[in-house]
């Protein structure tokens, strides 16, 4: 080690700028220590900056300010009955111990700001699950704080922005289109439009940020206020060891290739799977689509590197490598592809189901997306149909049409979704069984009358019916399919995240093969193994670990010394 030369020194070298490594090298700077933050593109935000950044946190002082009083312990309850007997207890305990201290510390420290929503479900019901107060939203931020770096913050998928670049809220689509429904609505789409039409001026998209824009733009607007250094294009393309330990990485930056000391760890944070081929053939089930909604950036460096050159154990994820969406698709007419993941707004509503080939379903439509998908491998399907009549469409929109019906005409004309008078010109027009389409829309609208779902549920969770409609009686999930024309609209599995990462201990030390820690290696986000094992307890459960661990790793190496 004596005979090497490095080209820079610094305490806490970190790999990645998403949600883990941006929290890691902003807590590393708060406490103290050198940092460096190397990213591989030429913005900051990976697959974060372009999520709905729901950080699911369980036990902040914020839960009890929303008026919604979380505990870690209802949290430990919760996930010993979602996680069940799958391993990997110590690393959830250690991130619920650590959790609302990190937000606590990063909020004092910095400018990144949550609310915790007051009604915001976990994914599923049991001892201990919230209803509010454990999901975290990060507060809206002005890009225009950052200045000429407002560019280096990756924008949103272009199929989440109105009008070419303007950032929409959750609430806040109803009152955008229907402005004249009521004075406030007027008011909020008056006020949204009136700010996206003065960015214009001078700016290349809406500079006011949300969701998971709103998180990057925060934690890159700390950074920069507390002047880490951020080297832009810069890959991780190997890591210096001495002996078994990581001392530092070789960085490929535009000047050249940089090796760089680390003297208390080196974190990795390059977003997990994602592209990588080797990984997902390896890890992914055959139905999984061939492609991610990670950006191409994410192509598994961190882990693929760490297996390869420091003797990294791989975690499969135990019950699922991946976390997934349904996903419906668009080409467009350049050759790419538009991918709509169908979060909440359509598959919980009332007079929908999904449908394999055989015409029939295969799980309760109004559940998460990861189960919604783990339902269709569980029956072997690799890509599924959703069906709904006109009425339903008017109402509620499907995918990438809009509630009212809007841009129907055109989605249908570039073969997004299919239409046909009957079921049974329906079912011709998908390849489905005709038979099997029929029973499960008479079914279905058996179900709609009594309210109970016999057969998969449909409505029978709080998360579920949150998802509904309220004013459908009895059951807010469940309403017929029978007004013509009807619809189908073919959905795919995609991944979200990976589940499966390296294999690491409470400390988010990353593990060899033996099960023993790499001196000076880490792993936070996606890069780690998921603490829930396969199983997705609630909204913001990728990036609630991510920036806890992240916070864990440089609070650890600061009191280090
Ligand atoms: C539509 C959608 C909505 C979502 N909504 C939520 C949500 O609300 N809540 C939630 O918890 N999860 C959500 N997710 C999942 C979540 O976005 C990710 O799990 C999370 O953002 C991953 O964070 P990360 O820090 O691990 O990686 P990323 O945010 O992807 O960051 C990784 C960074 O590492 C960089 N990188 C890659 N390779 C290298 C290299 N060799 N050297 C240097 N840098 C490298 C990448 O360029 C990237 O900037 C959503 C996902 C999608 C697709």
């Amino acid at each position: 080690m004596m005979a090497m030369a490095f080209d820079e020194e610094v305490d806490l070298l970190v790999i990645g700028a998403g949600a883990g490594g941006m929290t890691a090298a902003l807590s590393g700077a708060i406490a103290g220590l050198s940092v460096l933050l190397c990213e591989k593109t030429g913005m900051v935000g990976g697959t974060t900056a372009t999520s709905g950044g729901t950080t699911w946190v369980p036990g902040t002082e914020l839960s009890h300010r929303a008026g919604v009083p979380d505990s870690a312990e209802d949290a430990a309850a919760f996930l010993r009955h979602v996680v069940g007997n799958r391993g990997g207890d110590a690393r959830r305990e250690a991130f619920l111990a650590a959790g609302a201290k990190a937000i606590a510390e990063i909020e004092r420290h910095s400018e990144v700001r949550f609310v915790a929503a007051a009604a915001h479900p976990d994914y599923l019901d049991g001892p201990g699950s919230a209803y509010g107060g454990r999901a975290l939203a990060p507060v809206e931020f002005d890009g225009r704080l950052l200045g000429a770096d407002f560019d280096r913050v990756r924008p949103p998928r272009d199929v989440f922005m109105g009008l070419g670049g303007m950032m929409v809220g959750r609430g806040e689509l109803g009152a955008l289109l229907a402005p004249f429904a009521s004075a406030s609505n007027m008011a909020t789409a008056l006020k949204i439009l009136l700010r996206y039409a003065r960015d214009w001026l001078g700016h290349r998209r809406g500079t006011r940020l949300l969701m998971g824009n709103a998180l990057v733009a925060r934690l890159f607007y700390s950074l920069r206020r507390r002047e880490v250094p951020i080297w832009f294009d810069s890959p991780l393309t190997d890591f210096i060891r001495d002996g078994q330990a990581v001392i530092g990485a070789v960085i490929e930056t535009p000047q050249g290739l940089r090796r760089i000391r680390a003297r208390r760890g080196v974190v990795l944070a390059t977003g997990g799977i994602g592209w990588n081929r080797a990984l997902r053939e390896r890890l992914f089930p055959p139905q999984i689509a061939p492609f991610s909604q990670a950006p191409e950036g994410n192509s598994g460096d961190g882990i693929a590197l760490a297996v390869e050159r420091a003797g990294a154990a791989l975690d499969d994820g135990c019950d699922s490598a991946g976390l997934w969406m349904p996903c419906s698709l668009l080409g467009r007419p350049d050759g790419s592809q538009a991918i709509w993941p169908h979060i909440i707004l359509d598959r919980a509503k009332p007079g929908l189901i999904a449908i394999g080939r055989d015409g029939r379903r295969f799980v309760n439509e109004a559940g998460s997306y990861h189960d919604f998908c783990m339902g269709m491998i569980r029956a072997g399907l690799s890509e599924a149909w959703l069906v709904a009549d006109a009425g339903f469409v008017r109402r509620y929109g499907l995918g990438l049409v809009l509630p009212g019906g809007r841009g129907l005409r055109r989605l249908l004309r570039q073969g997004y979704l299919q239409r046909a008078g009957n079921l049974v010109a329906l079912a011709a027009a998908i390849g489905v069984d005709a038979q099997g389409l029929a029973e499960s829309v008479q079914a279905n609208n058996r179900f709609a009358e009594t309210g109970s779902d016999a057969d998969f549920g449909r409505g029978s969770t709080v998360m579920n019916r949150f998802n509904g409609d309220p004013e459908v009686k009895p059951n807010p999930c469940l309403g017929p399919i029978r007004q013509a024309p009807f619809y189908a609209l073919r959905v795919v599995p995609v991944d979200l995240a990976g589940s499966g990462g390296l294999d690491c201990n409470a400390d988010a030390q990353v593990l060899d093969r033996e099960g023993r820690p790499i001196p000076g290696l880490y792993a936070c986000g996606n890069d780690a193994g998921s603490i829930f094992r396969g199983t997705y307890p609630g909204p913001g459960t990728t990036i609630g670990p991510a920036m806890v661990f992240g916070w864990k790793i440089a609070r650890q190496l600061a009191k280090r010394g």
